[in-house]
């Protein structure tokens, strides 16, 4: 049966019980101390195989990287041919085919309005990448005074210093304040209508907006290099997908003010939402957009720097070149296995998929969890939803961050019902707040959504009751 062995009695207590006890550190601090993490041994399919002789079904795909499954051949495949080919080659010396046809695929698949390709290795890379260019494309126009960039109060961007500095991220910060250059960076709230009461949907943009103008006129119009936002919000808030007309008003907001706009599709890009790129699904291009994790599906470190046809064509007209670059920029095996990844989402439809599973998604989630006197809401797109976890409904108060009930729900859900999901805190605004975002694979089925949905349903019924 696809049920782990039972194991032996869990430490996880209803929160809010007197004998609560904190569970062990969060994975993605200890992440390169390995304390108290499974060794895994195999990873198939949609499933992770620890050494415990457990078998976990992955509905998270990690940290929503790995959409197309484990161990595919004709990945492994199209890695090995590279390999043979050429394993590397300096970004300086040379270009290779592997490169070039993945950029023309990807400036293709955005119709043209992104007209050059960055290929790196992390999403903090791109996101770096991101902000250096922008920097660089104001100093080529002779306005070098624009420096700042705005972002929002709840955001992540990457973990590198600068990428950081952009992130609204309240735990991740906290231990590095008040990070680099933070007269430079600076913050507008999020776009978040769960937490943000209004009257009205016209009146909850206005109020948006209106924020963003005012962060341009307390730093001056012309002194702002960028704004840079997730379409959706992955990590810091929990899969928030932005309100009607919200992106585009800020394109707007930008252009008027001769700033450039940056999305960060680092995890609700490529396919992950319902639209290859997730701007196309609101009618809102970007001037410079970052990819990753669904880019190669986990078969390769992945992510590019995408560059809109403002800035392209000006370094094309005037023969700028961005002053960049890493050791491992432009990798061919990156390249080819990344291509093959998109391929292999064309062939099989699965852009559908995620359209279709994520529409069960919603209504089993919905109807599992909705009523639940613990979850405060659940939202998302595509295959790209997060439930919220609040003390209490009706006031939307959030729990005692101690409590930590998202990392008890990710662990009591891998621990004794097999589901791996990915936990997240800060949703409800300074580090306050517990969500989990559910991030099947694209070629998931429909019986393994109603597991998935099940099995999450009954993690968060022994954490927090019914
Ligand atoms: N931007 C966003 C939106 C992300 O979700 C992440 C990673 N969670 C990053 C940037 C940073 O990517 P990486 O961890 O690959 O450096």
């Amino acid at each position: 049966s696809s049920r782990r062995p039972p194991l032996p009695p869990q430490k996880i207590e209803a929160a809010g019980s007197s004998s609560d006890t904190l569970p062990e550190d969060i994975p993605w601090s200890t992440s390169s101390a390995l304390d108290g993490l499974l060794t895994l041994t195999k990873a198939k399919g949609h499933y992770w195989y620890p050494n415990d002789g457990s078998r976990i079904l992955d509905a998270c795909g990690g940290a929503g990287v790995a959409c197309i499954g484990h161990g595919r051949k004709e990945i492994i495949k199209a890695a090995t041919n590279q390999m043979k080919e050429c394993s590397y080659v300096s970004y300086a010396h040379f270009k290779t085919n592997a490169v070039q046809e993945l950029s023309d695929w990807l400036i293709e698949s955005t119709g043209g309005a992104m007209q050059k390709v960055y290929l790196m290795s992390s999403g903090s890379e791109a996101v770096e990448a991101a902000l250096k260019l922008s920097r660089e494309y104001h100093t080529w126009r002779g306005e070098p005074q624009r420096v700042n960039f705005i972002s929002r109060s709840e955001s992540y961007h990457g973990t590198t210093l600068g990428s950081l500095s952009a992130s609204g991220h309240h735990t991740r910060r906290a231990p590095f304040s008040p990070l680099l250059s933070p007269t430079n960076f600076h913050k507008i709230p999020p776009c978040n209508p769960y937490r943000q009461p209004s009257s009205s949907p016209s009146e909850f943009l206005a109020a948006r907006i209106a924020e963003l103008e005012s962060e341009f006129q307390r730093l001056g119009p012309d002194t702002v290099a960028a704004v840079l936002v997730e379409p959706i919000v992955g990590a810091a808030l929990g899969c928030v997908p932005p309100v009607p007309h919200y992106l585009s008003a800020l394109r707007s907001v930008c252009h008027r003010h001769g700033a450039l706009l940056i999305f960060d599709e680092v995890m609700c890009g490529m396919s992950r939402a319902g639209t290859l790129h997730a701007w196309q699904s609101y009618n809102a291009v970007p001037d410079l957009q970052t990819i990753a994790k669904g880019f190669a599906g986990g078969y390769c470190p992945a992510s590019a720097l995408l560059v809109g046809s403002k800035i392209a064509s000006l370094m094309t007209a005037e023969g700028k070149t961005f002053t960049h670059g890493h050791t491992y920029q432009n990798h061919p095996v990156v390249a080819a296995v990344a291509l093959r990844v998109q391929k292999v989402i064309q062939e099989e439809g699965l852009l559908r998929n995620v359209q279709v599973q994520g529409r069960l998604l919603e209504r089993l989630l919905t109807e599992r969890l909705g009523g639940h006197r613990h979850v405060g809401d659940i939202r998302g797109k595509g295959l790209f939803w997060g439930v919220e976890f609040v003390k209490d409904r009706e006031t939307k108060e959030p729990f005692e961050v101690e409590k930590q009930v998202a990392m008890r729900v990710f662990r009591c859900a891998m621990k004794s019902h097999g589901v791996l999901v990915y936990a997240g805190q800060g949703c409800a605004g300074e580090g306050k707040g517990d969500h989990i975002m559910v991030m099947p694979a694209y070629d998931v089925t429909s019986r393994e959504v109603g597991k998935m949905v099940e099995r999450i349903a009954a993690a968060v019924e022994e954490v927090l009751g019914r």
